[in-house]
């Protein structure tokens, strides 16, 4: 029997489109996908920002095979299970000292969700239940559900749905292509950005402001970079003021810099940070919060038969997402993916703004193992020129991501030059036939 497409409603997609020509995949290995025709298609977003390691990595293969066979589920409510802990004090390794405790969810938005609500039983914990308000800022992706789109900036993620939580505030984004056009790595101009939240302090009175959460590199709005001294300023604006500093790491974690995570590339220590994605080179739905000891001490008074935070996941720490977690951070570790020796990011960067003639560019950014090209929009259809260049990617064999009218590209961290080159050149002849 032919399945009737419309039976699975697509996420994200233009599920119209999809269906009158759908694209699958059944099939994948290292840096590329299969179709059920067997077509190869260059996977040049790693999944989603995800496939860390490229696919069907063996060792991974086999952790998961092997965990499901021996404890499928445990109960992630008073009881645990020894790869749990294990991870956990894998992943602290590899974080800033301060961060030294771990909370496990299934994804993305439920680590948003965690820390948010983490941050705001912090405050009344220390008997500061005043401190209410959660910043957040415009064109900020922090994933799906309520408290996540509330503090995320971005309109169209945001605008169908009514009901926002309130005691929200948003700082401006930081994208200036004005003064920072194809900059290479950080931009140099903007750093006074982070002057607006002084602004939104006085607006609201900072003794009522309980976090401030912010993408390192916003992915989902278009790859936006913060300006050089960007970060360093929130952390010191936030330190002043008793306000937790949360990064979202869920595109930055596990390599994507060109360090662990991007809180060791900036040198700036968040009191809460939240991943999921690379964590198990995406095989494995699984998400985790990392939270200061400071933050966790303040939640370990009262009677000890008391549960201390309510809050957690049926699947939090699931065995097989741990199991595929600790491969996943073996084969990062044992190929060095976090911090390449071979000269690839500069190639990379070259590779990157080779592309700044062609046809339509307006901007090209890069840092560690992501990059981006903003095209000009057609004027009254934002975001069709570039779909249109997804499409005709995929037909010439790559999968790039589009966000608005810009091409996001974050690679598979195994990615070597001669995929770069075969990348540049796809790229080029796609743009030069667009409209
Ligand atoms: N935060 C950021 C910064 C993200 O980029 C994403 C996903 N792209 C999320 C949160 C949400 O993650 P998930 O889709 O796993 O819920």
């Amino acid at each position: 029997m032919e399945n009737n497409l419309n039976a699975y409603w697509m996420g994200f997609t233009a599920n119209r489109q999809f269906k009158q020509s759908p694209r699958m995949f059944s099939k994948s290995k290292g840096m590329f996908y299969y179709t059920p025709e067997n077509l190869e298609v260059m996977d040049s977003i790693a999944g989603l920002w995800c496939v860390n390691a490229g696919h069907c990595r063996s060792k991974i293969v086999n952790a998961v095979q092997q965990q499901v066979a021996e404890l499928d589920y445990s109960p992630a409510f008073q009881m645990g299970h020894p790869k749990a802990f294990e991870l956990a004090n894998r992943l602290t390794n590899l974080l800033p000292n301060n961060l030294q405790h771990v909370f496990y969810t299934g994804s993305g938005s439920e680590s948003v969700e965690t820390a948010l609500k983490i941050a705001l039983a912090y405050h009344r914990a220390k008997g500061q239940g005043q401190k209410t308000i959660l910043i957040g800022r415009e064109r900020a992706y922090h994933g799906v559900n309520f408290g996540g789109m509330s503090v995320g900036g971005m309109v169209a993620n945001r605008k169908m749905f009514a009901n926002l939580l309130g005691n929200v505030d948003h700082l401006p984004h930081t994208h200036d292509i004005s003064k920072n056009a194809f900059s290479r790595g950080l931009p140099s101009h903007g750093m006074e950005k982070a002057d607006a939240l002084n602004d939104l302090l006085s607006l609201h009175d900072p003794s009522t402001v309980a976090a401030v959460i912010v993408e390192p590199i916003s992915g989902s709005a278009g790859v936006l970079l913060p300006p050089k001294g960007y970060l360093e300023k929130l952390r010191a604006i936030c330190d002043q003021h008793d306000i937790l500093l949360i990064f979202d790491e869920v595109i930055t974690g596990f390599g994507r810099l060109g360090d662990s995570f991007a809180t060791n590339y900036f040198g700036v220590t968040p009191d809460i940070l939240t991943t999921a994605k690379g964590l198990t080179n995406g095989t494995v739905p699984m998400g985790a919060v990392m939270i200061s000891d400071g933050i966790y001490q303040a939640f370990m008074h009262g009677p000890e038969h008391m549960v201390e935070l309510f809050h957690g996941y049926t699947f939090s720490g699931h065995p097989l997402a741990c199991a595929a977690a600790l491969a996943s951070l073996d084969v990062y570790e044992e190929e060095n993916l976090f911090q390449r020796q071979d000269g690839i990011y500069q190639y990379w960067e070259d590779a990157m703004h080779s592309m700044m003639n062609l046809p339509y560019v307006i901007d090209i950014r890069n840092l560690g193992l992501i990059g981006a090209i903003e095209l000009e929009p057609v004027a009254g259809s934002p975001g069709k020129r570039a779909f249109q260049a997804f499409l005709n990617a995929y037909e010439a064999g790559l999968l790039i991501r589009t966000t608005g009218d810009t091409i996001a590209f974050s690679p598979p961290l195994i990615i070597e030059k001669q995929h770069i080159d075969r990348l540049v050149e796809t790229v080029s002849k796609v743009l030069k036939h667009l409209t």
